[in-house]
C-alpha cells in the first residue's frame, strides 16, 4: 500500500469572498500534495466552508435572506473561484452537509459520554465578531482588539468543554514532536499560550437555541447548537472520511492542516485537546503562514484592499501569481505583495529565465536536430555539462528535503538556479554559432541534448509548484505522460534519463512579459 497524505486549508468562513490570503493556502496545499504524488503517496486534499453561527446570521439578516440561502450563495462564490483558477479538492466540506453534522453530533456525544463536557452559568462580555465571551486580555478601552466593537454583558447557561485539564498533555506532546507545529515560532507561541493559562481556561462549546439557532444541535440537549469551533474543525474529519471510510485511518495518521497565524489558538490548542477526548490521535502537522499585505499596508475591508483570486488572475496570470506568491512568501512569516515586485519576479525568472531556456532550446532542436531530442557526444562532453548534472542530480535531493520541510520558496530559489545553470551552459557553447561549422555538431547534440534533459528535470520538479506550464514543457519535450510515472526518488529524476529521438515542438511563449504599471 501506498503511503498516505491528507493535506487540509482551513474550512473558510463564508461571512466575506475568497481573497487572495485563501488561494494562497489552498496553492500551498494544492504544491504539497502534487508533490506528495511525486513521492507515489495516495494523497487527499480538503478544503471548504464553515457555514453556522452569530456572524452568518447577522450576514444574511443585513442582506435580508434565510442563512441557508445565504450560505448557499457564499460557498458556490467559493467552490466557483477556486474552479475558475484551476484549484480542485478531493473533498469540499460545508458545515450544513448531513454526513458533517451526523459526525459532529457523534464526536459530541463521545465526549459528553467521556465526562469531558459540563454545564455552567456564566456572565461575561461577549463578542459578537469573535463569537466568544471576552477576557480583560481581548480588550482594548472596552472594546474587542480584533473587532473594535463594544462587546455585550451576556449571561447565559452554557457548555463547557473541559479542556484546561489537558493542557498539561498538550505541552507534553508539543515539547516531544518537534514538527508538529512548525515553523516553530508558532509552537514556541504555542507553548507561551498554555504556560499562562489565564489567558485559555475551558472552552464555552454551546449557544442556546433561544438566542442562536443556525447550528448543529447538541446531541444531549436538544436547545443548544454547537459552537462554531467545535462544528469548524471537526470538518477536518468529515473530510477525511470519518468514520467508516476504510482509508481514514491512514488519512488521518498522515493529516497536515495549513492554516494562517490568526487561527493559531483553535487549531494548536482546542483541536489536539478536542481529538484526544474522542480518542483520535492529533494532526501529524499544524502548518502555519503568515499574513499578506497589501503594498505595505493591512489587507481589511475598510482600506478597500481585499484582492480577489480573480483579480490576479487578470494581471499577471493565476499560475504565474501562483508562482510568484510561492516564491515571495517565506513560510511562516508575514510578506509584502507589490505588483511592481510580482511583475519583476514574473518577468526575471518566468520570462526570460524559464521561458528563454524553453524557446531558445526547442527553436534550435527544431532548427539543427531535426525537431528531436539528439544524442549526446562523449567526446563534446566536458567539464561545464558534467557540473550542470552534477547540480541537477543536488537540485533534486535538496528541493525534496525543501519542500518536506516547507521552505517551497527556496526550493523555488534551488530549481531556478538550475535553469539558469542551464541557460549559461547554452551562452558559453553557443550552439547556433557551432551549427555553422561541420565539425561543431558534437558541441551542437551535447549542448540541446543537456538543455533538453535540464527541461525534463525541471518541469517533473516545478509541476507540484507550476502544474500547467510544467505539463506543457513535458509535451513539448515529446514526453507527455512523464508525470504520472516519475516518482521521487528514482531514476525519472536522474541525470541522462531523456530520451534520445523523442519530437519537440517549439509552440508559443509559455509566459508572456508583462508590463509595470505606470506610477
Ligand atoms: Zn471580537
Amino acid at each position: 500500500m501506498n503511503p498516505s497524505y491528507y493535506v487540509t486549508t482551513p474550512i473558510y468562513y463564508v461571512n466575506a469572498e475568497p481573497h487572495i490570503g485563501h488561494a494562497y493556502t489552498y496553492c500551498v496545499a494544492d504544491t504539497l500534495t502534487r508533490f506528495h504524488r511525486l513521492r507515489g503517496c495516495d494523497v487527499w486534499l480538503v478544503t471548504g466552508t464553515d457555514e453556522h453561527g452569530e456572524k452568518i446570521v447577522e450576514a444574511a439578516a443585513a442582506r435580508g435572506i434565510a442563512p441557508r440561502a445565504f450560505t448557499d450563495e457564499i460557498s458556490a462564490q467559493f467552490r466557483a473561484v477556486w474552479d475558475e483558477v484551476g484549484l480542485r479538492a478531493d473533498r469540499f466540506v460545508r458545515t450544513t452537509d448531513a454526513d458533517h453534522a451526523r459526525n459532529v453530533q457523534a464526536i459530541l456525544q463521545r465526549v459528553h459520554d467521556a465526562g469531558w463536557i459540563e454545564l455552567r452559568s456564566y456572565d461575561g462580555l461577549y463578542c459578537v465578531g469573535c463569537e466568544r465571551f471576552l477576557t480583560d486580555r481581548d480588550l482594548e478601552n472596552g472594546r474587542c482588539r480584533d473587532h473594535e466593537r463594544v462587546p455585550e454583558a451576556r449571561r447565559e447557561s452554557n457548555y463547557f468543554f473541559l479542556m484546561s485539564r489537558a493542557f498539561g498533555w498538550l505541552r507534553d506532546h508539543i515539547e516531544q514532536s518537534p514538527g508538529f507545529i512548525r515553523p516553530a515560532r508558532y509552537r514556541n507561541e504555542t507553548l507561551a499560550m498554555l504556560r499562562d493559562e489565564s489567558g485559555l481556561g475551558d472552552l464555552s462549546i454551546s449557544r442556546p437555541k433561544s438566542r442562536l439557532d443556525w447550528g448543529i444541535e447538541l446531541p444531549f440537549d436538544r436547545d443548544h447548537v454547537c459552537y462554531v469551533w467545535f462544528d469548524a474543525l471537526i470538518s477536518y474529519l468529515t473530510g477525511a472520511g470519518y468514520p467508516d471510510d476504510p482509508t481514514f485511518p491512514a488519512r488521518w495518521a498522515s493529516a497536515e492542516h495549513l492554516i494562517g497565524k490568526d487561527i493559531l489558538k483553535p487549531h494548536t490548542i482546542f483541536w489536539p485537546i478536542m481529538l484526544k477526548a474522542a480518542g483520535l490521535a492529533p494532526p501529524r502537522h499544524i502548518s502555519v503562514h503568515g499574513y499578506w499585505n497589501i503594498e505595505g499596508r493591512k489587507m481589511s475591508k475598510s482600506l478597500a484592499n481585499v484582492l480577489s483570486p480573480l483579480t490576479m488572475r487578470d494581471r499577471y496570470g493565476f499560475e504565474a501569481f501562483r508562482y510568484a506568491a510561492l516564491r515571495e512568501m517565506s513560510f511562516g512569516l508575514d510578506a509584502d505583495l507589490r505588483d511592481a515586485s510580482l511583475v519583476e519576479r514574473i518577468n526575471a525568472d518566468l520570462a526570460n529565465n524559464l521561458g528563454n531556456l524553453v524557446s531558445r532550446t526547442l527553436n534550435l532542436t527544431e532548427r539543427f536536430t531535426g525537431g528531436r531530442v539528439p544524442a549526446p557526444d562523449e567526446g563534446a562532453t566536458g567539464e561545464p555539462e558534467r557540473e550542470l548534472a552534477a547540480l541537477a542530480a543536488q537540485t533534486v535531493t535538496s528541493v525534496e528535503t525543501l519542500v518536506t520541510d516547507l521552505e517551497l520558496h527556496r526550493a523555488l530559489e534551488e530549481i531556478f538556479r538550475l535553469v539558469d545553470a542551464a541557460n549559461r551552459l547554452m551562452d558559453l557553447r553557443a550552439p547556433w554559432k557551432a551549427a555553422k561549422d561541420p565539425a561543431g555538431e558534437p558541441i551542437v547534440r551535447t549542448t540541446l541534448h543537456a538543455a533538453c534533459e535540464t527541461l525534463r528535470v525541471v518541469a517533473l520538479l516545478l509541476a507540484p509548484f507550476l502544474p500547467v506550464a510544467c505539463a506543457e514543457i513535458l509535451a513539448r519535450i515529446g514526453l507527455p505522460s512523464a508525470l504520472e510515472t516519475a516518482r521521487l526518488p528514482g531514476d525519472a529524476l536522474r541525470w541522462g534519463a531523456v530520451p534520445v529521438g523523442a519530437p519537440t515542438r517549439k509552440g508559443s511563449p509559455l509566459f508572456p512579459r508583462l508590463e509595470a504599471r505606470k506610477p
